[in-house]
């Protein structure tokens, strides 16, 4: 038998998931074998809308800056009815993430750079040609079995995280089960360049009744039509170049060489019924599949990885417990299942072809015009409900947590400019670092914030007896709060105690701060004794 190669996580699929999930895993300090059966990345027309928080991720992983000349950025959508009258308008309401709500962008371009990211990073081994063949689990670590142009080999790894699409050999050889249903209708997308003129910041959803049609806008000349297919019409016919210039005639002129692609696309609703077995974890498509109409598929798959993947570094380096892989699916399945009933619903009313049932439609979008809570919600697009774990590694606000500061936890911390004692305005997730985070905010400190980053990059780390790296305290930065975005808990003496994912693990007075710490303790245990080493009490470890 060849010799096993070991490394610390093996990622299987080189999609905008996996190849996030590379990126942050090695980020947290973990060796990662990234494997693609294929060549390279995919060409294929598929996301195009991006949400604050995927773009936050980007902004990690260091790759917004050459991500962002390549998007539309900060864009709405309008949707019209049967006689093309416009229904609704409706555009993120206020972003709080350090990024607009809704960006248009480009799958192979975000792929393209989160490739280059990974070969920069030397904790990352990129194969290509590579293809997972099967997994063994044992109790300590699973053994992955390769197959590449040499043959098999095999990988042993502490943990597997299956980023391997909707079709997942990975999901099919554990035999997790997938709960939902596929849609019936099937829809062409196109994808074509040289659009003449600036795009407009607006995503356009026609129901009209007969032949539903979504145009999305893009730069560069690019621009994504989605048309969905009548009964009887065949993938074949509908992607000759001739077919794709009659259903884009409504709306442009184009020739045969401004389509960059087409192709034909059945969606599904259906999420996994487990997403952890043993040392397997799934995460992005291989985890939950959705139809495009809310964006929300490929967004959803990144914050899956944002959420895993110091968790299972952690644990990888001994500072996080079983407990804390496991609040994964606690915390990403509930959020997942929304969004796929929501986009699921979103279609049922796109899609409709039934002429009473789109009429009625019409009038009751319009109808809620007149009632100003159902049109603020609908306007603002609050029907995209933003994660909220209420269960996994977080602690429940004890007695006397101020209202503004009990609501912050579980949710994802807002990303402000804050200035620095030097006067220059920063991002605030650039103060945070990679690892946990506490916010203090000193009672009537006004907008001051004392941000404490704790990791286990930072001065004073030591390696365990048992070779685990200890968290330390890596720095300690005053920032003002200039933008006024933690004004409702400014000078309330409060903590926030802030994961690596930006999550709100735990809001603290000093009355309530023992008991959450033993809380997160569960999960973190290191935590707890370096808040017993800053504050000089003694902790059992
Ligand atoms: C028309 C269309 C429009 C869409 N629009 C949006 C949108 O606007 N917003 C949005 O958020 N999402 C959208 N999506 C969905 C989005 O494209 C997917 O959610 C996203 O690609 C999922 O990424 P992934 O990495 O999980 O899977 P994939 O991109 O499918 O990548 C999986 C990878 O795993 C590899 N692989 C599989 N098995 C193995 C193996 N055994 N060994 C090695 N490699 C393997 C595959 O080759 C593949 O490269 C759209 C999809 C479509 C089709």
């Amino acid at each position: 038998m060849d010799k096993i190669i070991e490394t610390d996580v093996v990622v299987i699929g080189a999609g905008p998931i996996g190849l996030a999930a590379a990126n942050l895993l090695a980020d947290q300090g973990v060796n990662v074998m990234l494997v693609e059966r294929h060549a390279g990345t995919s060409d294929e027309p598929r996301a195009i809308s991006a949400t604050d928080e995927t773009l936050r991720v980007m902004q990690q992983i260091g790759i917004l800056d050459r991500l962002a000349p390549e998007m539309l950025m900060d864009t709405g959508a309008r949707y019209f009815g049967r006689k093309e009258q416009l229904l609704a308008e409706v555009y993120p309401a206020s972003p709080r993430l350090g990024q607009p709500g809704k960006s248009q962008f480009d799958q192979p371009v975000m792929e393209s750079l989160l490739l280059e990211a990974a070969r920069a990073r030397p904790l990352i081994d990129v194969r290509f040609n590579t293809e997972a063949f099967r997994i063994t689990d044992g109790p300590e670590h699973a053994d992955t079995v390769l197959i590449d142009d040499d043959g098999k080999h095999t990988v042993r790894s502490k943990w597997v995280l299956a980023c391997d699409g909707g079709r997942s050999p990975v999901r099919s050889q554990l035999g997790i089960p997938m709960e939902g249903s596929t849609q019936v209708q099937k829809w062409i997308v196109v994808d074509i360049i040289n659009t003449p003129g600036q795009p407009e910041r607006f995503s356009e959803f026609h129901c009209n009744g007969t032949r539903p049609v979504v145009v999305v806008p893009g730069v560069h000349g690019r621009r994504r039509y989605e048309f969905m297919l009548l009964p009887g019409e065949e993938a074949a016919a509908v992607t000759a170049p001739e077919a794709i210039i009659r259903l884009i005639a409504p709306f442009q002129t184009i020739v045969a060489a401004d389509i960059r692609r087409a192709a034909v696309y059945v969606a599904h609703q259906r999420v996994a019924l487990n997403y952890r077995v043993g040392h397997v974890l799934l995460a992005g498509d291989a985890a939950h599949m959705m139809p495009p109409f809310a964006g929300q598929a490929l967004n959803a798959g990144i914050r899956d990885v944002a959420n895993l993947a110091w968790k299972i570094a952690a644990n990888v380096q001994g500072t996080g417990t079983e407990a804390l892989v496991n609040t994964y699916q606690a915390e990403r399945r509930p959020h997942a299942v929304d969004m796929v009933r929501l986009s699921h619903r979103i279609g049922i009313v796109v899609m409709n072809v039934n002429p009473a049932l789109t009429a009625i439609r019409d009038a009751a979008i319009t109808a809620s015009g007149i009632v100003p809570a159902a049109k603020a919600w609908l306007a603002g697009m609050k029907f995209l409900k933003q994660p909220h774990f209420t269960d996994g590694c977080m602690a429940a606000p004890g007695a006397g947590v101020p209202k503004a500061a009990a609501a912050l936890v579980g949710r994802s911390l807002s990303q402000p400019q804050v200035t620095l004692p030097t006067g220059d305005a920063v991002p605030l997730d650039t103060v945070l670092g990679t690892g946990w985070a506490l916010l203090h905010f000193p009672s009537d400190g006004g907008p001051a914030i004392e941000v404490r980053r704790l990791g286990t990059d930072g001065n004073g780390t030591e390696e365990t007896d048992d070779g685990s790296s200890p968290l330390a305290l890596c720095g300690t930065t005053a920032v003002t709060d200039t933008s006024g975005a933690f004004k409702a808990v400014a000078g309330s003496g409060v903590t926030l105690v802030v994961r690596p994912d930006r999550y709100v693990a735990a809001a603290t007075t000093p009355d309530t701060e023992q008991t959450a710490f033993d809380a997160l303790a569960a999960y973190v245990p290191e935590l707890n004794l370096l808040r017993h080493a800053e504050t000089g009490t003694p902790a059992a470890r």
